[in-house]
């Protein structure tokens, strides 16, 4: 069976360098697309990929990467925002990998489409008056 999957692995920053992409393609035949890739302020690389290939090679691809010490965050939680805090700054609008946020060159409201986040929570430290909430 096919999967595509949207993931956020983080590592630390001494396995930055460590082709561990190049090794889910290579031995697990996944195909990846990077939606995201820096090193946080706390000095960890976090890469957000989109991976897709075979549910077996999926699994032992994950696999790999635990063992090799990545941390793979789950994806469920659910990202809501809290209007009443939000000032429209457009923080957030570069910051999110997936386009979750889009300025309306009409109104200049930045507008939150929740289905196209993934959960990956970069938006919440972006955000000046904590206006993005994480509920588990
Ligand atoms: S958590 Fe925030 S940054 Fe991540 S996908 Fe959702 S809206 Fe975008
Ligand atoms: S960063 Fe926060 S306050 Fe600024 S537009 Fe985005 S949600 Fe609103």
């Amino acid at each position: 069976m096919a999967v595509s999957k949207k993931v956020v692995l983080r590592f630390p920053r001494r396995m930055v360098e460590r082709p561990i992409i190049y090794r889910l393609a290579k031995d697990y035949d996944l195909e990846f697309n990077i939606l995201k890739a820096s090193i946080t302020p706390e000095q960890e690389g976090l890469l957000v990929l989109e991976l897709k290939g075979n549910q077996a090679e999926y699994d032992r691809g994950i696999e790999f990467l635990l063992k090799a010490g990545v941390q793979i965050q789950s994806l469920s939680q659910d990202i809501t925002r809290n209007e009443e805090r939000c000032t429209q700054c457009g923080a957030c609008v570069t910051v999110c990998p997936t386009g979750a946020f889009k300025l309306d060159p009409k109104t200049q409201l930045v507008i939150f489409n929740n289905e196209k986040c993934i959960g990956c929570g970069l938006c919440i430290p972006a955000c000046p008056p904590h206006a993005m909430e994480v509920h588990f």
